[in-house]
């Protein structure tokens, strides 16, 4: 497995296991078969409601702690966001049943971002989170929370696939030392991905299926890939991807895909910066 050096010098996988949307009472047999795939980076999230699936799944598989690299995220927290924010760390953390995490990211830019960051600052100062990381920030509010602040966010995930490709906020991140990661990189299978026509006739060039071709992709732009998937055939499949190269015509056929739009919707709408920003989870 390659790895990506953050910029505190931690080193994360740059392929791992993303476990949103798979069901709590599935997802602890997910996750050991991933883990018995191949996979060593986990991402889960508070939201998900599968973190203590995810920590079974962990203790039961034997791995080394070490040799794991798992990221959960932090849902909304409102005022005093510093106190929340380390309640609800150590909720994610027991029900994870660790005592460190790897990366803590902020799950999205709303209620008291400033707040919260201090917190996750505090966390990573006191040694309990390695890393600590945003996601769902464009440029603008991410530069806002970098220059406004002590530590700069090791990661920012965000939606990146062939149809929306963040190559402008990918330049922004890199200028400001931010490793990008992507979410949602099969765009959960929006616009016929699988069976596209051009992504279909590289993954005929090279042996693979198109997943493989969009894998690669992103791995070879230097992104961070999480890809969720149950079937563990398909588990298999999705982390095969480091024994071929696409071509430079091929990046740059794949680049022309780009709508520069997002799939899901749009952080910045003002409709859904109400509806995630007003919404708490039940601990
Ligand atoms: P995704 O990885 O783009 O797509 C998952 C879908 O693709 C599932 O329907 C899966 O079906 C299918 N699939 C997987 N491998 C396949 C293959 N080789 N061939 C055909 N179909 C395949 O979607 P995602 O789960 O939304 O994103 C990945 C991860 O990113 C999440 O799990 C989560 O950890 C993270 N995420 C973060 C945020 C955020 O706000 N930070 C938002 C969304 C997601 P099967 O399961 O049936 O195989």
């Amino acid at each position: 497995m390659q790895n990506v050096t953050l910029n505190n010098g931690v080193e994360m996988p740059i392929l791992g296991f993303g476990v949103y949307q798979i069901p709590p009472e599935q997802t602890e047999q997910a996750v050991t078969e991933a883990l018995a795939a191949g996979y060593r980076l986990l991402d889960t999230a508070a939201a998900y409601g599968n973190e203590e699936a995810v920590g079974r799944a962990i203790k039961n598989s034997g791995i080394p702690r070490e040799e794991l690299f798992v990221t959960t995220k932090l849902w909304v927290q409102d005022a005093p966001a510093q106190e929340n924010t380390k309640r609800a760390f150590e909720t994610s953390l027991d029900k994870l049943g660790l005592d460190h995490l790897d990366l803590y990211l902020m799950h999205q830019p709303y209620a008291d971002v400033y707040g919260q960051w201090r917190a996750m600052e505090d966390l990573h100062r006191a040694g309990r989170v390695r890393a600590i990381g945003v996601a769902n920030f464009y440029p603008d509010r991410l530069v806002d929370l970098i220059v406004n602040n002590d530590v700069t966010p090791a990661v920012n995930q965000i939606e990146t696939h062939p149809f929306f490709q963040r190559t402008a906020d990918q330049h922004v991140m890199r200028e400001y030392g931010v490793q990008i990661q992507s979410w949602g990189g099969f765009a959960e299978g929006r616009n016929n991905l699988f069976t596209h026509p051009l992504l279909s006739e590289i993954a005929e060039k090279h042996g693979k299926s198109v997943a493989q071709v969009v894998l690669r992709w992103l791995t070879q732009r230097g992104i961070v890939a999480i890809p969720k998937s149950v079937r563990a055939e398909r588990m298999a499949e999705n982390i095969d991807v480091f024994d071929f190269e696409l071509t430079d015509d091929q990046m740059a056929s794949i680049a022309a895909l780009d709508t520069e739009t997002s799939l899901f919707f749009d952080h910045r709408d003002p409709a859904i910066a109400s509806r995630l920003g007003k919404w708490r989870l039940d601990d």
